[in-house]
């Protein structure tokens, strides 16, 4: 397994100069302790910790796996000291306020230290990274007196959360929950039902493990109107904070599967066991939106770990090893054949993955800031504000989740492919990337969900192709001006045609969807990839047209580097960006060619 590397060239060319983070900071209430020192301090405290004690467990982690005893779960050796060292820096409290424990930084710089996290080793972030989705939600819509109790010690890393909503008969389709909480008469509940899949579910990495349970109060209406939200400590909590009694939820077993073998997922088992509402009765699934977006968020940044951590293995080793002579001549007389680096095919691969994991990253940095203009309102109490930014980040969410984590995937396969048949063997750790990466298109909403919510719910029903008219509008306003820049002229055309072109296949498959409904199913995956290669163009633009700059301005002793860029944005615009023409045709054609053959015929003896 190749070492992790964080990529902080990468990350500081986004952060100071394609973003501009020190500007945005300086313009948000939240950003004033982020300076440029401060942030450079988190930037290399965090990868120090990512690179040498975190990213060393991830394939030990993966041959180990969690062990379950009697209802009891380990963790692989090494987590429980990680995950200390993780605590004691106060990572988990970064972006956190500060009358909760935590350090009340931006949460773009969390998001930041999730990317190196979750890139060093994905199965281990998942156990801070579900603890922050029971954070948010109780920040949200906990009282007072649960976010004393809870949300301190989340904060502080003590404790972890989890998010229990998955049952045997639904995970997509909440509305089908059968989890029942019945009210006590003392403010409490007693909670029945199981539920799968349960992430970091049990585990012995902290004292508590603060469970955020979807279920039915007696006489709920049917279907997703009638869902709360319950927190169900395992231990439950006595009035000064202390630990109390056992409670009974508890790990019935653990999930055997593909990849991620070092995050438990547990099947959870609760029987009378105390809950809490949180928010309104009947309002839970909403609540849980808080948890699910940030979830998504989150999951997001695993297709650009997944992209990174497959591409520094295929790099290093395209590098090392030696197979032919390159079709242009021999490059490398003195030795026994030419490096794979030397072949063309070699090289789409790489560029593939390189252009996935900045252009992925980029995106994710920049709606980070939404998220940040997001909190700010939420915390001045300016909800004008706020949903404003939710509305944005809510557009671009689905596109992060669903392409990303596509894209990713595809990138953990090229990174097992540059391996060629040495990629198929564990001990090199490319199959454990694509194991582990195969996860990201499936839970927190999978990819056809991710196209759904996009087109049917946030551009379609909610907002009647707004959200589409406004993001394009940006990109308009961006790439007009570099039309006249001849080294960007291409590109800024392009983009310009791809913010006409997505509007008027909204409008198209809207028109389309009045006479056919199936048509919003049927064209909502290619609806979504088109939406991710058109976003990952206008970001790409942007940060050529920042390579540019710098270069125009002498690019000093980083000239490579910006070269690099330009040249990366040339690959992604030439090779990666043509597939957005095949989604945009299909996603026209009417859904007869999938509706009209009966299931029967789907298959014959
Ligand atoms: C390792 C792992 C960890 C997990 N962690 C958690 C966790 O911590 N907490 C938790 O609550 N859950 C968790 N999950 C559950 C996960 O979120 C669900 O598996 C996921 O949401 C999909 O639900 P499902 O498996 O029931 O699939 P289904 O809902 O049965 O879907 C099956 C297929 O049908 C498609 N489909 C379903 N409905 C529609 C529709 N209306 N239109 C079009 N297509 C549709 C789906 O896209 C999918 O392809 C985890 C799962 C795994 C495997």
């Amino acid at each position: 397994m190749p070492a992790y590397k964080v990529p902080q060239r990468e990350m500081r060319f986004l952060m100071n100069e394609v973003l501009d983070y020190p500007a945005h900071y300086a313009g948000l209430a939240q950003g004033s302790e982020a300076t440029p020192d401060v942030v450079e301090a988190i930037v290399q405290e965090c990868a120090k910790l990512c690179e040498e004690v975190v990213a060393p467990l991830y394939q030990s982690g993966d041959e180990q796996g969690c062990q379950f005893n009697a209802g009891e779960v380990t963790t692989p050796q090494g987590f429980r000291e990680a995950y200390d060292a993780f605590v004691a820096g106060g990572w988990q409290g970064l972006s956190h306020p500060v009358e909760y424990g935590g350090q009340g930084l931006p949460i773009s710089l969390g998001l930041i230290k999730q990317e190196m996290l979750g890139t060093a080793n994905w199965p281990f972030s998942m156990y801070p990274g579900l603890s922050l989705g029971a954070m948010n939600t109780i920040l949200m819509h906990g009282d007072e007196a649960q976010k004393q109790t809870y949300l301190v010690p989340l904060t502080e890393g003590r404790w972890a959360g989890t998010m229990c909503l998955t049952e045997p008969q639904c995970g997509t389709d909440l509305g089908q929950v059968k989890t029942t909480a019945t009210p006590q008469g003392d403010g409490s509940y007693r909670l029945n039902g199981t539920k799968i899949f349960i992430s970091s579910g049990e585990h012995d990495l902290t004292e508590n493990i603060i469970h955020i349970v979807l279920a039915r109060l007696p006489d709920a209406p049917k279907g997703t109107r009638g869902i709360s939200l319950f927190i169900v400590p395992k231990f439950t909590v006595n009035a000064d904070g202390s630990l109390g009694e056992r409670n009974p939820v508890s790990c019935g077993a653990l999930e055997k599967k593909m990849g991620i073998k070092a995050s438990s997922t547990c099947v959870m088992n609760f029987d009378g066991a105390e809950g809490y509402l949180i928010g309104e009765p009947n309002k839970g699934l909403e609540c849980m939106f808080t948890f699910m977006n940030s979830a998504r968020i989150g999951t997001a940044i695993q297709g650009v770990g997944s992209a990174e951590r497959a591409y520094q293995g295929a790099l290093a080793y395209a590098k090392e090893r030696r197979s032919m002579r390159a079709l242009s001549g021999t490059k490398e007389r003195e030795q026994i054949a030419d490096s794979l680096h030397h072949h063309g095919d070699v090289r789409r691969m790489l560029l593939t993955q390189k252009v996935i994991a900045e252009g992925g990253r980029a995106l994710l940095y920049e709606a980070a800031q939404k998220a940040d203009f997001m909190i700010e309102g939420l915390l001045a109490g300016d909800m004008r504000t706020y949903e404003a930014w939710d509305d944005k980040l809510g557009f671009i969410t689905p596109i992060l989740k669903g392409c990303l984590t596509e894209l990713g995937l595809e990138s953990a396969n090229i990174g097992m492919q540059v391996f060629g048949g040495h990629g198929y063997i564990r001990e090199h750790g490319m199959e454990q990337i694509v194991r582990d990466a195969r996860i990201s298109t499936l839970y927190e909403g999978t990819t056809g969900i991710q196209g759904l919510d996009l087109l049917g719910r946030k551009v379609l029903l909610l907002t009647q192709g707004k959200a589409v008219r406004q993001y394009t509008r940006d990109m308009l306003k961006v790439a007009l001006p570099l039309v006249k820049q001849p080294r960007l002229r291409r590109h800024a055309l392009t983009v310009l045609k791809l913010a006409a072109q997505w509007n008027w296949l909204t409008v198209r498959i809207a028109l389309k969807a009045r006479k056919e409904r199936e048509v919003v199913s049927t064209a909502c995956h290619d609806f979504l990839m088109y939406s991710g290669y058109a976003a990952l163009a206008f970001i790409w633009l942007k940060m050529a047209a920042k390579a540019a700059e710098r270069l125009e301005q002498g690019g000093e002793q980083s000239a490579d580097f910006y070269r690099a860029k330009l040249a990366s944005a040339d690959f992604y615009f030439e090779r990666l960006l043509p597939r957005g023409k095949a989604h945009a045709q299909s996603m026209l054609k009417n859904a007869q060619s999938l509706m009209s053959t009966p299931i029967e015929h789907f298959a014959f003896d």
